[in-house]
């Protein structure tokens, strides 16, 4: 380890979202004349399978021509777009008398800088400590571990994914070795799909308001549930959004947070200058503009996700759970040790991208093409397997 670098950074590995070596040397190991008709479905990040409209695309590439002068830096205080997602949010929420403002909103360069600005706000300089149920979107813990934080885990139930309110109820009223300063969930949850109870809504209300409670809706365009209209009656309160994955601009690192102004205030605080480049606040203001357009995918996406799951109920090997959201989980039952990651090396090698997580596989709802290509390859996985019961002692 270089000597002038802090000693627990030792520790970690670069986090590199899709595997990259892992997909590439399905090329080097396959034909020469095959490797070039390898179709790579990317359904591990749970992006939507759909890039712009042709006419939204030449469009968009028009409006960046005109609008940014590239000499220039960005607008840092990005005041119109928060304005237009301000509108948004309030039409999302139902809330017709518009009672959050641009004041109430803070961007990232994707969700992912908020959550990081959120941890420097809050528990760096050893003042506390972040509370995550597991399993769930491994950025906070990732983020949390850069900025020398602790992670207080909880669990979930293994048939439901509810969250163990007891244990996390525990966690931040006993002494732990840094207070517990911030909870983050996920609505609906990734990998898991499920959306939060009534019961941990009411928790979540419940924790006083020296606990931040972030509850970080990236999947809120296909749930259609959300706890926008929640954030006037709770000051220790953020919501997180994203263009990356509905809105179809995951190129572009857009992310936003709803608060309290002076939570949101503090965000600016803490965030760089010019966080989000001129082409990334065009592009999130022309997609709030044709959101319409761009969400009208959504049904489809909900409809093939349905589909999915209903196949793979009917797979003795594979426990599956309904879903909130754009991504299917689902845990191999098998007494092959590793068998999740067998099916994902597997299906890695026939050039299928999904995620291997807690055991259990999340695929994310891609094109049709790609949904029945997958269910195809992974019935064919499971299906050469043999059932639990039939298995000879010595396999
Ligand atoms: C995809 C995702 C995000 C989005 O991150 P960006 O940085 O905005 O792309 C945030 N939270 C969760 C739970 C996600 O799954």
């Amino acid at each position: 380890m270089l000597p002038f670098i802090r000693s627990d950074l030792s520790q970690l590995t670069a986090y590199i979202p899709h595997s990259q070596d892992s997909l590439d040397s399905v090329d080097s190991v396959g034909a020469k004349q095959e490797s070039e008709l390898l179709v790579v479905d990317r359904l591990d990040t749970n992006e939507s399978p759909y890039d712009l409209p042709d006419e939204l695309k030449q469009e968009l590439g028009w409006a960046l021509q005109d609008v940014i002068k590239s000499n220039r830096y960005p607008d840092g205080g990005h005041y119109a777009l928060k304005q237009a997602i301000a509108d948004y949010v309030n039409e999302s929420a139902g809330l017709t008398h518009s009672p959050l403002t641009a004041s109430h909103i803070s961007l990232g360069n994707g969700s992912d800088e908020l959550i990081r600005s959120i941890l420097i706000a809050t528990c760096l300089r050893s003042e506390g400590s972040i509370l995550v149920a597991d399993p769930t979107f491994s950025m906070y813990g990732i983020l949390a571990q850069t900025l020398g934080i602790p992670v207080v885990h909880v669990t979930r139930s293994p048939d439901t994914f509810a969250i163990d309110l007891q244990a996390a109820q525990i966690a931040i009223t006993q002494p732990q070795q840094l207070p517990v300063r911030v909870v983050f969930v996920v609505h609906p949850n990734s990998p898991t799909g499920n959306a939060l109870t009534t019961a941990e809504v009411a928790w979540l209300k419940a924790l006083p308001n020296n606990i931040l409670v972030v509850i970080d809706e990236a999947y809120f365009e296909f749930s259609q549930t959300t706890l926008a209209s929640e954030i006037q009656h709770h000051p220790n309160w953020v919501i997180l959004r994203t263009f990356s994955k509905a809105f179809r601009l995951a190129a572009y690192r857009v992310g936003y947070a709803i608060a309290h102004p002076q939570i949101a205030s503090v965000l600016e605080k803490v965030r760089l200058p010019y966080n989000l480049p001129s082409i990334s606040q065009v592009a999130a203001q022309f997609a709030l503009t044709h959101r319409q357009k761009l969400l009208q995918t959504i049904p489809q996406i909900l409809q093939e996700r349905d589909t999915f799951i209903t196949t793979l109920q009917q797979q003795p090997l594979l426990k599956v759970w309904q879903s909130q959201a754009n991504f299917v989980f689902t845990v191999p039952v098998s007494e092959t040790p590793g068998f999740a990651e067998i099916i994902f090396q597997s299906l890695n090698r026939q050039g299928t991208a999904i995620r291997c997580i807690s055991g259990g596989l999340r695929i994310t709802i891609g094109t049709p093409t790609e949904n029945s290509r997958t269910l195809h390859r992974l019935i064919h996985i499971v299906g050469s397997t043999p059932l639990p019961s039939a298995m000879p002692s010595n396999a």
